[in-house]
């Protein structure tokens, strides 16, 4: 037996509650080790009734005089009561429907009571305590992340086998250099302090201990990728070309936009490839930006490539492209899922001629049959969205290409070293001029009437809108839910203007017709589910009516409200919600009071707490099981250093004492492949 043995076959476990382990996310022992506990109980601080003071969490430690007797005070609800003594005071226990409790306490034994402390000064109470038997037991409680059917005792239980039988045969991985540098302890004691600590310093110590190492795997694997794509020299665009196509285009670049050309056109002038994250708000820009940057390439004698996560998306991006480069002459191909077969084994054809310039395409652009002649500069749009092994793919298809990522997404800098290793930044924070910041009203479903009207009115106008149509319980298709509200539009309050649906289950070529359709204002009103969210940019649609907006995140409602706002005439964003809930009220009021996106995301974060923002879902990263990047800055940063450090005396890790580190750096890396995609 090892750490990799089946939970099953721990001592204690079996079959049925391996699978409420499994729910836990624990296969193994060795993930059992690894669950750590959520908070602590402090048990190990005691005090006396005459001491503990009403209103607080107290552990006191008492004799019971007599069994509790019960008392049925109405239908299902039966209340036991007692008293204890520790010599010096009295105190009533009353526990309320719990038969079990009740019945453990005998009459004569000596316990732990741990709850808030209630009563008067003459006799104190506590309600529904937690109790043990005092021997043994005044002492810090972990307190886990349970399950039904699974309580934080019982896996308490679970994990104290676990170390006893487990814990001598785990595997050092940190060096003892590291351990010395950064004065971090045993992964023996660590585990131990974890999960029982003798006080809470000890506690703090194994957590600081343990999160290091989460960092600096993750590190390592974020390194380790990098080396693998930048391990060659780049291309090198020694002419700045850009002049010429920032002539044509039919606007000025912003100050933003030219400084981000600027620094993309330095970086390329050098031999090491570039690595530079492009960020921006939605609708500042970015993809001129990426199209001057691409012109330059061009027309340095290389191929470039435009990933993005959605066909839409990569579809606006192709026209965007195509409309950009009519008149200089650089060749542009789509290629998506759906391309024909002929039409595919013509550009991977085309690719190898090197005929054309710029590829453009979804994730079928990792295929094995795209191969380039010169691949020299590789974009990426919402980066975060692909599998950390996805980003990597595209960039090995050159030898050592430059690379772009473009994030709408708003990351702060610590976190972008950590999800795209080490790169520079360029954001665009300056609105490219004449837009007007959407207003944003949030109202109560009653106002819903009220709201179409004043759609109608718009559309009236010779402008256009969207509806963002209601979310559905799982288990429903959101196909049939878009399907079933733009239906009801076009019998009711829409009935004599032409209404359009785009739902995420239609295939491509529809979804293109109907965004051409909108696009060239055949269509008046799009009713959509959160599709829109990527793509479209029609400035002549100039409002938006989100349905059940409470259930929208916040960095969500901030990129579907980016659709509107595009154009000259000023745009209204309406969200229409009955939640009650303090939360979901938050949420509305802040959209209704910026228009943002940074302050957008901070808040997100601030609500959401950054284990969800930026959880494996949202970054493609791994799940970080106990470090928490936004509050331990220092802790990264010394992970990072350590890395460099590492790395530089031992690339592979492949020296005996980094054996283990390299295990889990290829572990906590496994199924992140294809995390994010959508
Ligand atoms: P992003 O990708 O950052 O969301 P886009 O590149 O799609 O933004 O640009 C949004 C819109 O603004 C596009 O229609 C684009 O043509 C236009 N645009 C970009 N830069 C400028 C500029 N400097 N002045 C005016 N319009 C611009
Ligand atoms: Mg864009």
């Amino acid at each position: 037996m090892d750490l990799n043995t089946d939970i099953q076959y721990l001592k204690g476990v079996g079959e049925k509650r391996a699978r409420l382990l499994h729910k836990l996310g624990v296969q193994t022992v060795g993930d059992l080790l690894h669950f750590y506990p959520r908070a602590y109980e402090d048990w190990s601080r005691v005090v006396s009734i005459a001491d503990a003071p009403i209103g607080e969490v107290c552990c006191v430690r008492a004799i019971v005089d007599r069994k509790p007797v019960g008392a049925r005070i109405r239908q299902g609800l039966t209340v036991f009561k007692t008293d204890v003594t520790d010599g010096g005071s009295i105190m009533q226990i009353t526990i309320f429907n719990n038969k079990y409790l009740a019945e453990k306490l005998e009459a004569g034994g000596e316990y732990l009571f741990f709850g808030r402390v209630s009563g008067n000064l003459w006799k104190k109470e506590m309600n529904t305590p937690l109790c043990e038997k005092a021997e043994g037991n005044t002492r810090i409680r972990p307190i886990y992340r349970q399950t039904e059917g699974m309580t934080s005792r019982s896996i308490e239980r679970l994990v104290s086998t676990a170390l006893e039988r487990f814990v001598p045969a785990c595997p050092e991985t940190l060096p003892q250099w590291i351990r010395d540098k950064y004065c971090l302890c045993s992964i023996e004691n660590s585990l131990r302090d974890v999960h029982f600590p003798p006080d809470m310093d000890y506690a703090d110590h194994a957590r600081r201990r343990l999160m290091f190492e989460e960092l600096l795997t993750l590190t390592l694997g974020m390194r380790l990728m990098r080396t693998r794509s930048r391990a060659h020299s780049g291309y090198i665009c020694d002419r700045d070309e850009t002049a010429d196509f920032i002539r044509l285009l039919p606007f000025r670049l912003t100050g933003a936009q030219s400084r981000a050309v600027q620094a993309i056109v330095a970086d390329m002038a050098h031999p090491s490839p570039m690595n530079r994250l492009l960020q921006g708000d939605v609708g500042s820009g970015k993809t001129a930006v990426a199209a001057a940057a691409v012109y330059n390439a061009v027309r340095n004698g290389m191929q470039c490539a435009l990933m993005a996560p959605t066909e839409i998306l990569t579809m606006q991006h192709y026209d965007t492209m195509c409309a950009f480069f009519a008149q200089c002459g650089v060749r542009v191909a789509l290629l998506t899922g759906s391309t024909r077969a002929a039409a595919k084994r013509k550009i991977y054809a085309d690719l190898q001629a090197g005929e054309i310039d710029l590829l453009v395409g979804t994730h079928a652009l990792l295929t094995p049959d795209v191969t380039f002649r010169r691949l020299g500069f590789v974009i990426t749009d919402e980066q975060h969205r692909f599998g950390v092994e996805q980003r990597a793919a595209l960039g090995e298809k050159g030898k050592g290409p430059h690379i772009l990522v473009m994030s709408a997404t708003p990351i702060p800098r610590t976190l972008a070293l950590m999800i795209y290793g080490d790169l520079d930044v360029s954001v665009l924070d300056e609105l490219p001029p004449g837009r007007k910041p959407v207003k944003t009203y949030a109202v109560t479903g009653d106002k819903r009437e009220r709201a179409l009207g004043y759609v109608r009115a718009h559309l009236d106008k010779g402008l256009q809108g969207y509806i963002v149509c209601p979310l559905v319980e799982e288990g429903d298709t959101p196909m049939a839910a878009a399907e079933e509200y733009a239906e009801m539009l076009r019998q009711g309050a829409f009935r004599d203007y032409r209404v359009g649906l785009l739902h995420g289950r239609m295939r491509p070529r529809e979804k293109e017709e109907v965004m051409r359709a909108f696009a060239a204002g055949e269509v008046q009103l799009l009713v959509s589910t959160t599709v829109i969210e990527v793509g479209v940019d029609v400035p002549n649609a100039v409002i938006m009516v989100i349905e059940n907006a409470e259930r929208f995140g916040l960095s969500q409602l901030h990129q579907l409200r980016g659709r509107i706002g595009r154009g000259q005439v000023a745009s209204t964003c309406i969200l229409i919600s009955d939640a009650q809930n303090d939360e979901a009220q938050k949420r509305l009021h802040i959209m209704t009071q910026t228009n943002d996106g940074f302050k957008i995301a901070d808040a997100d974060l601030q609500m959401r707490g950054p284990g969800d923002f930026f959880g494996a879902r949202q970054h493609g990263l791994p799940e970080m099981k106990i470090a928490d990047m936004l509050e331990q800055t220092q802790l990264v940063h010394e992970a990072g250093a350590c890395a460099e450090r590492l790395l530089s005396v031992d690339p592979e890790l492949s020296a005996a004492e980094n054996r283990a580190l390299r295990s889990a750096v290829e572990k906590l890396f496994q199924g992140v492949g294809s995390a994010g995609m959508n």
